[in-house]
């Protein structure tokens, strides 16, 4: 199943991206394509409204929350731009058709404006597919970065559509108390980061999940998904004001890359990634494009050594990919790799390892290699 993600703004291009790498890195089903193109709204579909706190923190349900802390004294009013359901849902629906893209795929519209009834996000309930996400506002809700709590939603949508489709049973279904499952409403938005945190779908709603046939892949991916951006988000509350270098270690039979000083965080390369990762790590020199080339038989050995495929013909495959010159894979690589780093550690930590170097010259790794440990286990594999 593909969910297609556009956009009302260019500027939330890169923000897709960040949602399909988290999304795209769990096994399962759904597989996330971020199009380049910008949904325009006419100014007479956007209704300027202002909110008070109160307001600006419910999703509209029939549930009244009154619920007021010391945090709403510090707000008057919000100035929204507010778009109608229909409007989201029409724009998405037009591009799924102009774009020829399959009945069953999704096509979930990220927006910075707002919607007249407040949600984070809908899908249609005529089991059409399409949907929207409200991408401003979330600063208020939750720690840490937008696109860990955006990709939750995205990943949620296939089961909030499943949900919508039962029309106002949906009322009775989702849980209007928060118990930190997929299926709470969260009326008071500020509940969100509970199910965030919690990152889990409830016995009873599994089991609703499976009498409406949604497969055990496609639970287990959102499950993964879930988990890997609570990580995150406790990991930023912790680390916000942190900002040194961290040691680098490489470990186990995967040669799997950890920040030691960062809590342990493992580095989430997919094999390929990891590859040239761990090639540039072995030559501290750096590497041009042709010397690049040159390293094929490292390279093979190594992702032979990190990845699952069996049949030696596919690994032949994606090496000669990797290092063909005339095809640009290697930079697109080596680009994504980097914007896993950035994710990881902010635009500046992330400059002492990334991957880089002048257009067309020698690209390296800058980090001092007396903070990189295990990378005798490298040097193994490649003499074993
Ligand atoms: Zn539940």
């Amino acid at each position: 199943m593909r969910i297609h993600l556009i956009t009302s703004s260019m500027d939330d291009i890169p923000l897709g991206c960040q949602i399909a790498d988290i999304i795209n890195q769990a096994d399962g089903p759904v597989e996330i394509v971020v199009h380049e193109t910008e949904i325009e709204f006419n100014d007479s579909d956007i209704e300027i409204q202002r909110l008070d706190y109160d307001e600006f923190i419910k999703q509209d349900d029939e549930v009244d929350f009154a619920s007021f802390d010391d945090l709403s004294n510090e707000f008057s009013s919000y100035e929204m731009r507010v778009v109608e359901w229909s409007t989201l849902f029409n724009a998405a629906q037009q591009f799924k058709k102009k774009e020829d893209i399959s009945d069953e795929d999704f096509c979930v519209l990220l927006t910075d404006l707002a919607n007249d009834k407040n949600w984070f996000s809908a899908m249609h309930p005529s089991g059409n597919n399409v949907g929207f996400v409200h991408t401003s506002d979330w600063g208020h809700f939750i720690d840490g970065d937008l696109q860990f709590a955006l990709a939750y939603e995205i990943m949620s949508m296939p089961f909030q559509n499943k949900m919508m489709q039962q029309g106002n049973a949906f009322h009775d279904i989702v849980h209007s108390t928060p118990i930190g499952c997929i299926s709470d409403m969260c009326a008071d938005k500020r509940d969100v980061q509970l199910k965030l945190r919690t990152a889990d779908i409830c016995d009873e709603c599994y089991e609703r999940f499976r009498t409406w046939n949604m497969s055990e892949s496609l639970i287990e991916q959102a499950l993964s998904v879930f988990e890997n951006v609570r990580k995150q988000l406790l990991f930023k509350r912790r680390f916000r004001n942190t900002n040194r270098i961290s040691t680098v270690e490489i470990r186990g039979r995967l040669l799997d890359l950890y920040l030691v000083d960062m809590n342990d965080r493992k580095i989430e390369f997919n094999p390929q990634e990891k590859a040239i990762y761990l090639l540039h790590l072995l030559h501290p020199e750096g590497l041009d494009s042709v010397e690049f080339s040159e390293k094929e038989n490292e390279l093979k050995v190594i992702y032979r050594t990190i990845t699952s495929f069996s049949e030696t013909h596919d690994i032949e495959h994606a090496i000669r990919q990797l290092v063909r010159l005339a095809d640009n894979t290697i930079s697109v690589k080596r680009s994504q790799l980097n914007r896993k780093l950035t994710n990881i550690l902010g635009e500046e930590l992330a400059s002492h390892y990334k991957v880089k170097g002048p257009r067309g010259g020698r690209k390296n790794i800058e980090l001092n290699r007396s903070s990189v440990r295990g990378i005798e286990l490298v040097h193994n594999v490649l003499s074993s």
